[in-house]
């Protein structure tokens, strides 16, 4: 496959997002369109030499927290969703998550990601006395929060507690696409504002999507990465989209590998100094899924620092990896997978470069 000749037109569009960062839009949809082995292969090339240029061989960790999987919302990808009666409930103390923190910390990670579903349980307030928290025994390390949409005021409360980044995957930018995947009462509109919001405040920001989710085409993805491209933020989460079994899109397709990382080269091309995972979902799709998404441009990794007895239980898709496994030889196994393709992880914050 790899040694199968360019499309020249193919080759064309790579060059020019490389250049350029940016493509029309009829430009970007024939440049999905067009995705085969060689101009994978030939993309994968460019955006790793982009990554390497910045980032050299280093991989960030990110230590992710999932605290809680009790959510309000009901989503219909999302099998922690409200109306899913099968979902086993867990909510972490504060004494936990300091204790998986604590952890982390011995393990080399400067970068918590503090997770979870949009929990009543935690209000506004109990988040940020948890991020002081952290932030006072940890005064060293980044403090990434993701949950969900929240008004201006509660993120700036945040910030001004302690964390630095947020997470918040627009999802799809397609307004029918996004009526699709969630019920009424969510809408993109906001979900975008609160990005902004978030930005404004001073946040490193990540937004993202979910490759391969029921309805998307090649049409929705090329505005997705207009938005991207829009927004200009520090990170972009992306993995591919995984049915849960309990949920409304339980019978349907699972996004693909190869898709997934021909858009992870696209968006290291579009934003060079950006922060992209390699996500657990990739590496759940396909045993060697998160040591290609680095080949294909990717540089951060985040491994599971939450309890292994609640694992499971944040099941947002099905056959969900690493959830038997203790932090410490979830950290030695990812370093591994690392120095077997040439790359290395570090103990580091691992800033966006212009924050550095
Ligand atoms: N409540 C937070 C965190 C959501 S979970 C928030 O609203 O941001 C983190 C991400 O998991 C979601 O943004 C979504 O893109 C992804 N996800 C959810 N269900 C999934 C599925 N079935 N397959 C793949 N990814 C999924």
């Amino acid at each position: 496959m790899g040694g199968d000749k360019i499309n020249q037109e193919q080759k064309k569009r790579i060059d020019t997002l490389a250049q350029r960062h940016i493509l029309p839009e009829d430009e970007l949809i024939a440049l999905l369109d067009g995705q085969d082995g060689a101009s994978s292969s030939y993309l994968f090339a460019k955006a790793d030499a982009v990554r390497r240029e910045h980032y050299g061989t280093e991989v960030y960790v990110r230590g992710l927290i999932e605290f809680t999987n009790y959510c309000k919302n009901d989503c219909y990808y999302c099998g922690i969703r409200r109306s899913n009666k099968k979902a086993s409930r867990y909510r972490l103390t504060e004494e936990e998550i300091l204790a998986c923190c604590q952890e982390g910390y011995q393990l080399g990670f400067r970068t918590f990601v503090l997770q979870g579903g949009e929990d009543p349980g935690w209000s506004p307030e109990r988040i940020e006395a948890l991020v002081r928290a952290i932030h006072r025994q940890h005064p060293d390390c980044a403090i990434t929060l993701s949950v969900g949409e929240h008004d201006k005021a509660t993120y700036q409360r945040w910030f001004d507690a302690g964390a630095e980044r947020y997470l918040l995957r627009h999802e799809t930018a397609d307004e029918a696409h996004y009526r699709m995947l969630h019920p009424p009462g969510l809408s993109l509109q906001h979900r975008k504002q609160c990005l902004w919001d978030l930005k404004a405040i001073g946040y490193q920001v990540g937004c993202g999507f979910m490759v391969g989710s029921p309805g998307q085409t090649s049409r929705e993805l090329a505005e997705d990465l207009q938005f991207i491209y829009e927004l200009q933020p520090e990170m972009v989460g992306i993995g591919p989209f995984l049915p849960q079994k309990d949920t409304p899109f339980g019978e349907k397709a699972p996004g693909t590998m190869e898709q997934t990382l021909f858009l992870l080269g696209v968006i290291r091309l579009m934003l060079p100094e950006v922060l992209l995972p390699a996500t657990t979902a990739l590496g759940t799709i396909h045993p060697l899924g998160r040591e290609k998404g680095i080949q294909a441009g990717a540089n951060v990794c985040m491994p599971n620092l939450s309890p292994v007895a609640v694992r499971e239980k944040y099941a947002l898709y099905d056959n969900k990896i690493c959830t038997g496994d203790e932090a410490a030889s979830c950290r030695n196994c990812l370093d591994r997978r690392m120095r077997s393709i040439g790359y290395h992880i570090v103990t580091s914050r691992g800033d966006h470069k212009s924050r550095q």
